[in-house]
């Protein structure tokens, strides 16, 4: 093992349950197996479609092992690609088909009438008071709709209201594109130059912006910044944010704070009303496993209620939307951000996930006040325990391997290297309360990432890339097993130690 404080809480916990299950080393099966055993939300796995080794393989492989038949490709394959695309729970097409039915029996009866008890001029109540829980939000301060980015503009079009003196947006440097292409719009919007615009990166040779440098920023700049809007966990290094600090440091330099949530939801425990954020918004594919595309959602804190807005039918008082007034009521809250009836399709298809999320949250431990049975603590808060134990023993899995480097220790570019095979890194940081469950692993040389990227596909391992260089692995708690970390920790290992010997070659498919 690397040099490192070997006595956090999660490497405590490992060794413990090491010394319990007899076996040899956090690298024997049975250690992984044990740790599955004694998972509490193991049993939410079977909620879900797992993809098998045989679709994850490359066409390539897939021919090869046609031909030789030592292996029907019919295990699970491990799926840590759930930050992009969550999976299918089993229960998304019996919904859809409900759904489906009411429409083909009833047709536009169905708005009103309907045979699961899912009028759709209401659908969305269906979905919100769980969005509320997951995001730690007041339920009339989340509305399901429209898509990300179209989120993020309807947002910046309310809180975005530059002055000559205070213009400025504040965000990651290497903010998902889509984002800082949305910033930069309404900054040309407003007819004001890029200089409004204000990204902070890390420091150099550094992957993760340090709290202490964005909060200088706020206190040297914060004057002339209207918006500050972060990636609550960053896409590409896996960092989550201290939100709280970020928001306390904008709001006493008088800023609007907002975050882009779309790889925090459903995985990190958000709390956004008691954080005092102004607004935020995210996707429903990544986390929320509501398919690729699925709808979205926004949260505005309750005191901008009455912020001003674009308007649109679907934001208008329900009682009286469809006497078609001509005068605008706007629904209190989050909901009077809506403009158009949602897909009843989509809302569905998140439907089934939340369920899922639903059933997580009752190993939560209860307690009782007032007559009433309640659950303690976040609705993730079950999800988050194992989250972090199995986002560890993947690291400390990773961390010892011998393809391994301590960040510093890899060369930003080494062209020059490249005979000696490839190594990796961690860049998403080590400490579990700034990350969710997502390792952002950046290889060198950077070209040997598609290679070993294809080889872990050959062994049934799908991740993620992100180029130049870098696999993300993103063990999802509601699904991913400790064996998947073991398989896939395995597997980066054997595929590295394959480049190393064939020098990256040739194909990648021999596993
Ligand atoms: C996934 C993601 C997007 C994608 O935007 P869509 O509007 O859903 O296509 C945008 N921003 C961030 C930060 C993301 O993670």
């Amino acid at each position: 093992m690397p040099a490192r404080d070997n006595t956090g809480p999660v490497e405590q916990r490992l060794a413990r349950a090491l010394s319990a299950s007899g076996a040899v080393s956090l690298s024997d099966p049975k250690f992984a197996k044990y740790l599955d055993q004694n998972d509490k939300v193991a049993v939410l796995r079977d909620q879900f479609n797992i993809p098998k080794k045989r679709t994850v393989w490359t066409e390539a492989c897939r021919q090869e092992r046609g031909a030789d038949k030592v292996d029907d490709g019919e295990e699970d394959a491990v799926y840590l690609a759930g930050n992009s695309l969550g999976l299918m729970p089993k229960r998304t097409p019996e919904l859809l088909s409900e759904e489906l039915h009411v429409w083909s029996t009833s047709g536009v009866l169905g708005h009103m009438d309907h045979d699961y008890q899912r009028p759709w001029v209401k659908i969305d109540e269906h979905v919100t008071p769980y969005l509320a829980e997951i995001v730690g939000a007041q339920p009339s301060e989340v509305a399901c709709m429209g898509t990300l980015t179209g989120n993020l503009h309807t947002l910046f079009t309310s809180f975005y209201q530059p002055t000559p003196t205070r213009h400025k947006i504040l965000y990651e440097g290497k903010a998902f594109p889509s984002d800082a292409y949305a910033f930069a719009s309404h900054v040309a919007l407003h007819d004001y130059s890029p200089e409004s615009l204000l990204p902070v990166y890390p420091r150099d040779g550094e992957h993760s912006i340090r709290t202490e440098d964005i909060l200088q920023i706020i206190e040297e700049k914060g004057d002339s910044i209207a918006v500050i809007c972060f990636g609550a966990v960053q896409y590409y290094s896996g960092q989550w944010f201290d939100m709280e600090a970020i928001t306390k440091a904008g709001h006493a330099k008088g800023c609007i704070v907002g975050f882009d949530c779309a790889h925090a939801v459903g995985n990190v425990p958000l709390k956004l009303h008691d954080w005092g954020i102004d607004f935020a918004c995210w996707c429903s594919y990544k986390y929320l496993n509501a398919g690729p595309g699925g709808i979205a959602g926004l949260f505005v804190h309750e005191r901008w209620e009455h912020r001003k807005r674009l308007h649109g039918w679907w934001g208008h008082d329900k009682e009286t939307r469809f006497a078609m007034p001509s005068s605008y009521a706007p629904l209190p809250g989050a909901a009077g951000w809506q403009f158009s009836n949602p897909s009843v399709l989509d809302v569905v298809a998140l439907l089934a996930s939340l369920q899922i999320f639903d059933a997580a949250a009752n190993f939560l431990p209860r307690e009782e006040a007032d007559g009433h049975v309640t659950r303690r603590g976040h609705v993730l808060g079950a999800l988050r325990e194992k989250s972090v134990d199995m986002t560890g023993y993947l690291e400390i899995l990773l961390r010892s391997s011998r393809y391994y480097r301590e960040p510093d220790a890899l060369a930003p570019s080494a062209a020059s290297t490249r005979t000696a095979g490839a190594r990796f890194t961690i860049i998403t940081p080590l400490d579990p309360s700034q990350r969710g469950c997502q390792l952002s692993l950046l290889f060198e040389p950077v070209e040997s990432m598609d290679w070993i990227f294809d080889r872990l596909r050959s062994c049934g391992v799908l991740g993620d890339e992100r180029r130049p260089g870098v696999i993300r692995f993103a063990p999802v708690p509601l699904y991913n097993t400790y064996s998947d970390a073991l398989r896939a920790a395995l597997a980066l290992d054997s595929s590295l130690e394959a480049y190393e010997k064939e020098g990256g070659g040739g194909p990648a498919n021999r596993a």
